[in-house]
């Protein structure tokens, strides 16, 4: 566990499409996390493809990677203690009915297909999903924050 830890978080189409995306940041950013990087892209099927290529084999593979490219999404990278695990505690379970109040998907989101954001699930998945989605790399800087979240 590292304060340099990073993960990928990403809000989905439905997540753009119905405004969630400064709620979804402002949730990362306040917990303390560090931005550095982000995007809105409109990524093809190859793309997602390669992004959800660990779950080639499973039935709801085609449909997710369709509707994965079927509109923009927002990529982003946060760095930060602990990073990939509370990522996805903050996002919540994967079928949102299954997701506490409190979470992203407990509040924002009710079907499995449409829960809203991804976060990567362990620190290599993350490592692959950074390259794959920026590889022209990350931003680096000082946060000002940073001596007030750490002791
Ligand atoms: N998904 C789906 N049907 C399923 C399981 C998953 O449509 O039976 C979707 C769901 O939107 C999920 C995504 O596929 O977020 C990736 O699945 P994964 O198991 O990696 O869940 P996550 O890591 O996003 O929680
Ligand atoms: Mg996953």
């Amino acid at each position: 566990m590292s304060v340099k830890e990073r993960t990928y978080i990403m809000v989905k189409p439905e997540g753009v499409q119905r405004g969630l995306v400064g709620e979804i940041i402002k949730r990362f950013e306040t917990r303390g996390f560090k931005l550095i990087a982000l995007k809105l892209v409109h990524a093809t099927k190859e793309h997602f493809e390669k992004h959800y290529a660990d779950l080639s084999t499973k039935p709801f593979y085609p449909g997710l990677v369709k509707y994965m490219a079927s509109g923009p999404v927002v990529a982003m990278v946060w760095e930060g203690l602990d990073s990939v695990k509370t990522g996805r505690t903050m996002l919540g379970a994967t079928n949102p009915l299954a997701s506490a109040p409190g979470t992203i998907r407990g509040d924002y989101a009710l079907s499995l297909g449409r829960n809203v954001c991804h976060g990567s699930d362990s620190v290599e998945s993350a490592e692959k999903e950074i390259k794959l989605w920026f590889p022209e790399g990350v931003v680096q800087y000082e946060s000002s924050q940073a001596a007030w979240i750490f002791e």
